[in-house]
């Protein structure tokens, strides 16, 4: 992890905050060992109680957070709140463990005036921190001298070559006491061929797009989150926040969106040129329903935004 941090530009003279979870697991604890092999100062905050994150944030004058992507939406959506931005001193972001759209990530990197950064990592596999990208935002860099990474067809299990969707499958190479060979994370991305133009030899991985298991299926088309998300981003007016539930209703299975704009468009309009583009390119008509900016649940942990009510 201290690789990561020294990928980012985050050197032995920065104040992190880390947010992440402390406990039986590899999230807060990976932040940190890997701030204090660089030297740096911790703040070790672990989740939640945002009235003391912001405070700790100011009198420490933190300048990296380490969250999620949704506890960093949130805590940007809270500083603008209270008009306290001129007391923020944050100029980097380390995000992990969710999946996140471009139009979050400018979100939040506009309103914390930071850069950010994604990291890969499982608790399975050193914890976080196997991969990060670097500033030429082109994937994550993963460190090829501790994993050996393949991408696999989820189905046929056939090893795939560079630059096509599918499987991260990982080998470990330094762990000890529990090593992995040839493990299936269920996350989907691809390796992105060629080297970066920062120079590092270190390959890359591309965006996770999601899990073999997030896939759901509605009259008959597979249908991955991502997809959906991809179409919304298309959308100026709509927020980063969104809502998908999938339910059973008249013996047809339906899926409903829920999506977030200000009142200065027509929802009903918004509405349908949502439901109109996704039959266009997935095949099936959604329920869109627009809501006003604020309405859809924020989280301090991983905001749940796919519900599939079909099996409840
Ligand atoms: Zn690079």
């Amino acid at each position: 992890f201290a690789r990561c941090y020294e990928t980012a530009g985050i050197t032995d003279m920065d104040r992190i905050q880390i947010t992440p979870g402390y406990g039986l697991w590899t999230a807060g604890i990976g932040f940190q060992a890997g701030a204090e092999r660089l030297g740096a100062m911790v703040i070790p905050m672990g989740p939640g109680n945002t009235e003391k994150q912001l405070t700790m944030m100011q009198d420490m004058k933190s300048t990296v957070l380490c969250s999620t992507s949704s506890y960093a939406l949130l805590l940007a959506e809270e500083i603008e709140k209270r008009g306290i931005k001129g007391n923020i001193h944050l100029r980097k972001g380390v995000i992990g463990s969710e999946r996140w759209g471009d139009k979050m990530r400018s979100y939040i990197a506009e309103k914390l005036g930071i850069e950010l950064y994604d990291i890969y990592g499982l608790t399975e596999i050193y914890g976080p921190g196997i991969g990060i990208n670097c500033r030429y935002n082109t994937g994550m860099h993963y460190w090829d001298d501790y994993i050996y990474v393949e991408i696999v067809d989820p189905v046929t299990g056939k090893v795939l070559p560079d630059g096509e969707m599918g499987e991260i499958v990982i080998t470990t190479l330094v762990k000890e006491g529990a090593p992995l060979i040839r493990y299936r994370t269920h996350d989907l991305s691809r390796i992105i061929p060629g080297e970066c133009e920062c120079g590092r030899k270190y390959p890359r991985l591309g965006t996770i797009m999601g899990r073999t298991d997030d896939m759901v299926k509605i009259k008959g088309v597979n249908v991955f989150p991502a997809q959906i998300e991809e179409i919304l981003k298309e959308f100026p007016e709509l927020s980063s926040e969104y809502q998908i539930r999938i339910s059973h209703l008249e013996g047809k299975d339906t899926m409903r969106i829920y999506v977030e704009t200000n009142g200065t468009v027509d929802f009903q309009k918004l509405a349908s040129d949502v439901a109109t583009t996704v039959k266009q390119r997935i095949g099936f008509t959604p329920l869109v329903k627009v809501v006003e900016i604020g309405v859809l649940p924020r989280s301090e942990k991983k905001t749940k935004r796919v519900i599939d009510e079909r099996y409840d």
